[in-house]
């Protein structure tokens, strides 16, 4: 078995993750090359391995919008101010972060265009033209697209001016199947969040206080970063008849009667992988969970003076696995294993595999997971290169499971139900995780709490017990709420 590298010369480049989470956080996506600054102000450049973890954060979410009837199309980036302004609240809610088209080709525009800060209002022009009977019902469209919010901070995934995302619009003839729709949609962003990028949420209803500008109700699944805050990762908007109203998009229904269309919208955006950068990573850098990676597994040869048996059987075996299906890469760097080693561990790779000069008179490999720690039980296994497929495959299924369960108890063990009002308060300020207390449901209770502690509502759920009152006001409660600072 290849020897432990003497020194990580990389990943002393890291600030520890516990001390300064911002700083960790900066300077793990710039030395992984997720992203690099641009010479805009408020925009990041998505470099290759970046782009890499959002193709597939793309591929997993598509085919979930397939799977469940959706279509993908594309609308354009500019939309005329007499458009955006249809619907009252929505652009009131907007009007604060649009970026505007004023000139074109030197000339100034009669009528000013905004670079989209999300698509309801020219989908909804489209809309109104290409329905027209109950028989056009359901329109069940994706768009995966760029948008624009006007930023004055930029922090990479997080908070850009420009940022790529997918915004579902869904158009259908009764109340009750729009919100089917947007709770069907939920669940397909905790799906994926769970299961594909590891990071266990909270789903739920968001307060009135929290709603997508024009919506009637808008849901959300809230992950927790290991600062205590809450992290709103997608959202699902149940819009009723806003929009349809607000322009115009009716059908005959089987009755024969002009009616409004009810509609929904739901988007994810590159935030999530902020999400899943922050909850899985260590001092050590990125951990990636297998199903986002772009890389499973790294083969790095271990080789001496000019030997070339160990290099030309890591590329044989590599091949052998693309074969498989396997996403893997040999690292043939004129570096030396330490360096390799601790560079990709600090690109978070799941897997890596090390080949030397021993491993092919014994016929194995040695794999070392990078979701544990040096030595820890089960962090190295040995595999037959007959049986590499096989042990590959079960080992990046527990490295998913792993990283998940490390969440989840993080999630379960910061999460604090509360009915003391004192205690509920100082959680707040003190960022102590998710408070989960029963609530009026009042905007002033809220409001209150904001002010004092800039904690918000982040999800709400059923009544846990009946007769409960709000810990925040005393008043009877009519919910259960989780509280916490967010991003
Ligand atoms: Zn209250």
């Amino acid at each position: 078995m290849p020897e432990l590298p003497a020194q990580e010369p990389l990943v002393k480049e890291i600030p520890p993750k516990g001390a300064d989470l911002s700083a960790w956080y900066t300077a793990v996506c710039l030395k992984a090359e997720l992203v690099s600054y641009a010479p805009v102000r408020g925009c990041v450049v998505l470099r290759p391995y970046g782009f890499g973890l959002w193709e597939n954060l793309q591929r997993e979410l598509d085919a979930r919008f397939k799977a469940t009837g959706h279509e993908n199309a594309y609308f354009p980036l500019l939309i005329p101010e007499s458009l955006l302004i249809r619907e009252a609240e929505h652009v009131e809610g907007f009007a604060p972060e649009v970026a505007w088209v004023t000139e074109g080709g030197q000339e100034k525009l009669e009528e000013r265009l905004a670079i989209r800060p999300t698509s309801e209002a020219i989908i909804g022009v489209m809309y109104a033209k290409w329905i027209q009977s109950h028989r056009d019902l359901p329109v069940l469209i994706n768009q995966w697209a760029n948008v624009v919010r006007w930023e004055k901070a930029t922090r990479p995934f997080l908070r850009t001016m420009e940022f790529l995302w997918q915004e579902g619009h869904t158009a259908h003839a009764t109340a009750e199947e729009a919100r089917e729709e947007t709770e069907r949609m939920l669940d397909v962003y905790r799906d994926f969040a769970e299961n594909v990028a590891a990071v266990p949420v909270y789903a739920g209803l968001k307060s009135a206080s929290e709603r997508f500008p024009g919506a009637v109700e808008t849901y959300s699944i809230e992950a927790l970063m290991p600062d205590g805050k809450a992290l709103q990762s997608a959202t699902s908007h149940y819009l009723g008849q806003n929009f349809s109203r607000a322009y115009d998009i009716t059908f005959s229904d089987t009755d024969q009667q002009m009616k409004h269309v009810y509609t929904t919208s739901w988007g994810m955006s590159w935030r999530m992988l902020g999400a899943m950068i922050m909850v899985h990573g260590d001092d050590r850098g990125l951990r990636v969970p297998p199903k986002m990676a772009p890389i499973e597994a790294v083969i790095v040869p271990i080789v001496k003076g000019d030997e070339t048996a160990p290099l030309e059987k890591a590329r044989e075996l590599a091949a052998g696995l693309r074969a498989e299906g396997f996403r893997v890469r040999v690292d043939d760097r004129d570096r030396s294993p330490g360096f390799k080693y601790s560079d990709w561990e600090m690109r978070g790779v799941p897997l890596r595999i090390e080949i030397g000069p021993r491993d092919l008179q014994s016929g194995s490999v040695t794999l070392v997971r990078r979701d544990k720690a040096k030595g820890e039980e089960d962090s190295k296994v040995s595999a037959a290169f007959d049986a590499l497929g096989t042990t590959l495959r079960t080992q990046l299924e527990a490295v998913q499971a792993s990283l998940y369960a490390q969440a989840k108890l993080f999630l379960e063990s910061h999460t604090f139900a509360v009915n003391d009002r004192t205690v509920f308060f100082e959680r707040c300020k003190d960022r102590s995780g998710m408070i989960d207390i029963p609530w009026c449901k009042r905007a002033d209770c809220e409001a209150i709490l904001k002010n004092q502690t800039s904690a918000t509502t982040r999800v709400m759920r059923e009544l846990q017990q009946p007769g409960a009152v709000c810990t925040a006001c005393g008043e009877p409660a009519v919910v259960n709420a989780y509280f916490a600072q967010s991003y």
